[in-house]
């Protein structure tokens, strides 16, 4: 540690150097857990605050605290805004010059660190090791952080072999407390963690997984261009994540949205990584940037005020998609996740799993998670509380921030209607796509239907209760539960699967959801309050944010590095008027009142 004053309890160090007055959640617990020399597994969701877990055991423990990571591209930005909070860090990887790994190298033998942040391939190497045993023997080591745990996971889509070696830390470095550190939740990562990483003896903490300022929406696909125009119009100025399944419709939609006026930029593996790495630093640098992208963008951002996640395609796994929407909202404030979902969507993650020459254990596990995804998105009951329960944790209440819980869809006794539906599927032979069907249930006399002679079926023409959407929302829902397939030549045809004989035969009933009008596309295009400066306090606002832009440029760090929106936010609402009034600040601690408070509290007086 640098600075002022030394902390040397948990609490000073959150508060002095960290600037927050409380811990959250299992955080002091952990904390006291790993000064103790204990093991830990911690499972937190993302923006849940894990790092102060083992950063405040390190800064207090003698020796440094080792931080494994795979995410190269985060370890900069973690390395400077701990350093702008006067903590003593430095990482070493593959992206240095040798001479730059070497001044690391010098600092952790004279021990001035509070924290390495180093990848797993390079604390594996021998002369890494070799210098770990000296360090031990010396000065002691104060932990080891291994960041994203789940990366041992041979069935997780991040296994990292080298995670598996990991576990050789404990043997060589006994009396060294471990915490394995992850937002992935289930119960099976939870074991292997512990079983790979050779941590019998660890206490688990599980926080809730729950994102409470993280509002769900879903609505259904017409025109899935216009219909994400609109939702991005409600978050003009905002950072935000639009994700796509294929890097041409990344390529597509960015370049579309670019025409619209909108601030957006394409990311996915196919682009060379000059444009790449220009287009995430646009999206952590500067306000209000729209990266469209692929699911390889994200796991090494670490922006905390991202207001949105949209999904434009169908994630295969609500493992994944909830990982994804989790980037949004991390500082806690408003933010929303939504989805625009179709038929199409459904046919086509479908005919993939069917297709595919996978196993049949694979493509059974991969059926069932899109099974869960589906039924999240066909759902009439609260998402997050749906959401939740997938992932074991029960939610007492309806989360009255949801698009179900905002604006409860109608359901109705939906079984003649999907007998009806069902039964066009059967007679014309289990080939024909929901278009075709659709004529035939209200009669209509296309060429396909004299072409086929569908005209002379009973059930052409007996759906008139319902129109076109009417039906296609019916066709989608059977195919959602499983009781339509995409036909297997994979033109579009669906085909009736066993679980409709039931329906067909009457043993089933079914509750539908009711399409909502179009004109009311739910809860979405609804603002969210909060995020609010008070009256008066606007200018101010403004005056703060273009001082941490400068501050920003100046440190060549992204601006929530050195303030986040919700600190502004308290200053510009308290008018601080001296030091010790602005330490008062969440978020600010004794560094960053050192560093920049003459600055704050000059903007302060000079705005009226
Ligand atoms: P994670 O690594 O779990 O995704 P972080 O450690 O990045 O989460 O923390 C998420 C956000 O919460 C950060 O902006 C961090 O500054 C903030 N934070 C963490 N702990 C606290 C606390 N005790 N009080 C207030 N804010 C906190
Ligand atoms: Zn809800």
């Amino acid at each position: 540690m640098q600075g002022p004053a030394t902390p040397t309890t948990p609490r000073e160090c959150l508060s002095a150097v960290f600037g927050y007055p409380a811990f959250r959640g299992a955080q002091a617990e952990i904390v006291e857990r790993v000064i103790d020399g204990g093991d830990a597994i911690v499972l937190m969701p993302t923006g849940g605050g894990k790092s102060v877990c083992f950063q405040i055991p390190a800064i207090l423990r003698p020796g440094v605290g080792v931080v494994v990571s795979p995410l190269i591209a985060l370890m900069a930005d973690q390395v400077s805004a701990l350093r702008l909070l006067g903590v003593e860090a430095a990482a070493l990887n593959s992206s240095q010059t040798a001479e730059e790994s070497r001044a690391v190298w010098g600092q952790l033998v004279r021990d001035e660190l509070d924290l390495i942040y180093v990848a797993p391939e390079r604390l594996l190497t021998d002369g890494f090791l070799e210098l770990l045993d000296r360090l031990h023997r010396q000065n002691g080591i104060a932990l080891f952080a291994i960041d994203e745990a789940h990366c041992v996971s041979q069935w997780g889509h991040d296994f990292r072999p080298e995670y598996l070696q990991l576990a050789v830390l404990g043997a060589r470095y006994p009396g060294v407390p471990r915490l394995a550190l992850t937002a992935t939740a289930d119960q099976l990562t939870r074991a292997e963690i512990r079983e790979r990483l050779a941590l019998p003896e660890a206490r688990e903490f599980v926080a809730s997984f729950d994102r409470p300022n993280i509002r769900y929406a879903v609505v259904e696909k017409d025109r899935e261009r216009e219909q994400l125009k609109t939702f991005l119009e409600g978050h003009r100025g905002e950072a935000g994540i639009v994700y796509c399944l294929s890097r041409k419709k990344v390529d597509d939609i960015s370049a579309w949205l670019v025409g619209q006026g909108i601030e957006a930029v394409p990311y996915h593996a196919g682009l060379d990584t000059r444009t790449r790495t220009r287009n995430q630093e646009r999206f952590v640098r500067e306000d209000g940037v729209v990266v469209v992208a692929t699911i390889a963008f994200g796991m090494g951002i670490d922006k905390p005020d991202v207001r949105f996640v949209a999904h434009v395609d169908l994630p295969k796994s609500l493992e994944g998609y909830y990982q994804e929407t989790g980037r949004a909202g991390r500082d806690g404030e408003p933010a929303e996740a939504w989805m625009t979902y179709g038929l199409q969507d459904l046919m086509l993650v479908r005919g993939f799993i069917d297709r595919s020459e996978a196993p049949a254990n694979v493509r059974l596990i991969e059926s069932r998670k899109l099974d869960a995804m589906l039924g999240y998105c066909e759902t009439a009951q609260c998402r997050r509380r749906l959401l939740l329960a997938y992932f074991g944790e029960e939610l007492d209440d309806p989360c009255g921030n949801c698009d179900v819980c905002l604006d409860p869809p109608e359901t109705w006794d939906g079984t003649v209607a999907a007998q009806k539906a069902l039964s066009a599927v059967v007679r014309t032979g289990g080939r024909f796509g929901a278009m075709h069907l659709v004529d035939v249930l209200l009669g209509r006399h296309t060429s396909k239907v004299a072409q086929h002679g569908h005209d002379a079926l009973p059930t052409f023409g007996v759906g008139s209760e319902l129109d076109e959407q009417g039906w296609r929302d019916v066709i989608r829902q059977l195919a959602a539960l499983s009781l339509l397939r995409p036909h297997p030549d994979g033109h579009g045809g669906l085909q009736p699967t066993d679980a409709a004989r039931e329906v067909l035969r009457g043993d089933r009933r079914l509750e539908l959801r009711r399409l909502r009008p179009r004109t009311r596309r739910g809860a979405a295009k609804r603002r969210q309050p909060a995020m609010d400066v008070p009256a008066g306090a606007e200018g101010l606002f403004d005056a703060l944010r273009a001082l941490r832009r400068r501050l920003a440029d100046e440190q060549q760090v992204p601006p929530y590095v050195v303030f986040h929106d919700a600190t502004l936010r308290t200053i510009a609402a308290a008018r601080p008027g001296d030091i010790a009034a602005l330490l008062e600040i969440p978020g600010i601690g004794a560094a960053k009142a050192e560093r920049y408070g003459e600055d704050v509290l000059q903007t302060v007086s000079a705005s009226p």
